[in-house]
């Protein structure tokens, strides 16, 4: 009781400190969060240059320099208090912000977290203020004379939060979340200088640029050719840049979307893109993507998130219908570019559906006359392949049951049909193939026995920054699948061989997926959950497409790998790879039971 009254009867103003550290458990999740605040304080201030240098992944040092407007010494000891903005003064302005920053909140969070240097010279001043903070605490404030703008020196970040220490992930996964963040600064201001470095060594020098797609394409590695403008403009303004269906990403990483600027996740606005993605591109894979939204500032709330990375719409319908026509428009572009013979269309319009049944049927009763079997030609009848039949268990098996099985033939491309005593079994290659090929990158990996295949002239790829440090942070583990990978120096690495399970097809392809996976889930996942990603992300890149033509030879032995895999795992798309259809299943459609 006692313990109650004591405790609960007197409320008690909390010390500013504590409140900050508070606020900073919202705003500073970790070094990327105090680049953010610090390049979009530097936004606000009119800067045209930003030089931004980390030390160890940002615990150790991270380093703002810009040359906007700077501060007066009255202004740079204001800025480190709690709400003390000179963004807005009045809730009214609080509904039509164009700045980035509004609470002001970031810089004395940071410094309660920190050991904190600003030093800062005032437009039309010689000299400036220096302050250095220490963990909230103001040490020192003097007079320092120097160029115009602001320096902003945040050291040994969570320094006096243990706990918030703990947290922080290896140098790598920090820096590419900085390198993250920096690159959708540098998307979202092309005119901006951006200078970046790490431990010293420069990640971007970005010159100042007029114009969107150079500096993005300077960024991720890519052919500004492979690209194709968005440009609609209504009430909503959306533009940018959109990669052609033949180039995509197995995530949704590499889709930025800018809303008045500023870098959101939002899902109407993703679901609107990537449906208007999905008559042209395959599914699970996403486009590359730099979309610029240009709302009025009273239709969107920014003041939902504390990271302010989500927004809320008014009209939440009118967003979705702008930026589905934006995207679909600029989609017509490109089937355009590519000439009227050249189809990308992966959707099955179900209206033919009809029409397809009475071209089979047609087909079939065609084909009855050939002398072609009654069920070969019933395979025949779908427009594939025939194949020839085999009546009899395959041959050299394993005794499992997938090779117990009676192959019949093969319909739509893919699916491998087998009697199985009195019951169907239909076989989806590509799935199987895929099993097959995760499933043996698992044993490998966990036998540290990589079956690989020695490439006879290395691979070249050319990976964005941020991916190509993860990639090198994971080269030992990818090793152990057979995977190997060498950093070449600067963006650039050499692939010597791959894993034997995949093909070698698109090596390149292989490695931007992984790199793009490891950028995707990397950071979230355990080791063991990222390793089954990544294999079956490539499984995908097995050598066998659906579609593809296999002999009898070629089914028999993935009937007899099939035997060798444990269903009862996880499977990696979470897809069927075979289905039965039983006698008594069977009777049932016919009405016989
Ligand atoms: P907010 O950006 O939400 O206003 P901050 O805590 O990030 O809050 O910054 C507080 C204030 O400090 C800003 O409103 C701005 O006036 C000033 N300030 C911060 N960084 C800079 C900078 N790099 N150059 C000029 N002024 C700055
Ligand atoms: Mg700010």
């Amino acid at each position: 009781m006692c313990y109650h009254t004591s405790q609960m009867g007197i409320i008690n103003l909390l010390p500013e400190n504590l409140i900050n550290q508070i606020a900073a458990g919202e705003v500073v999740e970790r070094p990327a969060s105090v680049v953010k605040e610090l390049i979009e304080n530097s936004i606000d201030a009119g800067a045209t240059e930003i030089i931004v240098d980390i030390e160890d992944g940002g615990r150790k040092l991270i380093r703002v320099t810009d040359n906007g407007c700077g501060m007066s010494r009255e202004d740079a000891l204001l800025s480190l208090q709690r709400h003390a903005t000179s963004k807005i003064s009045t809730v009214t302005d609080l509904f039509n912000i164009s700045t980035l920053g509004f609470r002001g909140e970031a810089l004395p969070s940071i410094a309660s977290v920190s050991r904190l240097k600003l030093a800062t010279v005032p437009k039309g001043s010689i000299s400036g203020t220096s302050i250095q903070i220490d963990g909230g605490r103001v040490v020192e404030v003097k007079e320092f004379g120097g160029a115009v703008g602001t320096t902003i020196e945040v050291r040994d970040l969570f320094f006096n939060t243990p706990a918030r220490l703990k947290f922080m992930k290896s140098t790598a996964t920090e820096l590419s979340h900085i390198t993250e963040t920096i690159t959708r600064m540098a998307i979202s201001y092309p005119s901006i200088r951006f200078i970046y470095n790490h431990n010293g060594s420069p990640i971007y020098n970005l010159p100042s640029s007029k114009d969107l797609l150079s500096r993005v394409c300077g960024m991720i590695k890519e052919e500004e050719k492979s690209f194709l403008p968005v440009s609609l403009s209504s009430k909503i303004n959306v533009s940018g840049y959109l990669s052609g269906p033949d180039i995509n990403r197995p995530t949704q990483k590499s889709i930025y979307i800018f809303v008045n600027g500023r870098f959101v996740r939002d899902r109407i606005i993703l679901h609107a893109l990537i449906d208007a993605c999905r008559t042209v591109m395959e599914k699970d894979r996403y486009p590359l993507a730099f979309l610029f939204l240009d709302v009025p500032p009273s239709d969107v709330d920014v003041n939902v998130h504390p990271a302010k990375s989500e927004v809320r719409f008014k009209k939440t319908d009118e967003i979705h219908r702008a930026v589905y026509a934006a995207v679909s428009e600029a989609l017509k572009g490109w089937t355009a570019r590519k000439g009227s013979g050249q189809s990308y269309e992966f959707r099955t319009p179900d209206s033919n559906y009809q029409e397809r049944v009475s071209e089979a049927i047609g087909r079939y009763a065609a084909n009855q006359g050939s002398g072609v079997g009654g069920q070969g030609s019933a395979v025949g009848a779908y427009g594939n392949t025939p194949l020839q039949l085999t009546h009899s268990p395959v041959q050299g098996s394993s005794g499992g049951f997938f090779s117990s099985l009676t192959v019949l033939g093969r319909v739509g491309g893919t699916y491998i049909v087998c009697s199985a005593g009195n019951d169907l079994c239909l076989i989806d290659q590509h799935a199987a193939h895929e099993r097959i090929a995760f499933e043996r990158l698992k044993k490998t990996y966990r036998d540290s026995r990589p079956e690989s295949q020695t490439l006879l002239i290395p691979e070249i790829v050319d990976l964005p920054q941020s991916e190509g440090m993860l990639i090198r942070e994971h080269l030992e583990v990818l090793s152990r699948t057979g995977l190997e990978v060498e950093h070449f120096g600067g963006d650039t690495f050499v692939i010597k061989s791959v894993p034997t399970a995949l093909s070698n097809k698109n090596i390149r392809g292989l490695v931007r997926d992984i790199a793009d996976e490891l950028a995707h889930s990397g950071r979230t996942k355990s080791i063991d959950e990222l390793m089954e990603r990544l294999f079956s992300r490539m499984a995908c890149h097995s050598a066998v497409e659906g579609g593809d033509y296999m002999d009898t030879r070629e089914i028999a032995a993935l009937l007899s790998d099939l035997d060798s895999i444990d269903f009862s795992s996880n499977c990696p798309h979470g897809r069927p790879v075979f289905v039965m259809l039983s006698q008594v299943e069977i009777e049932k459609m016919f009405g016989r039971r």
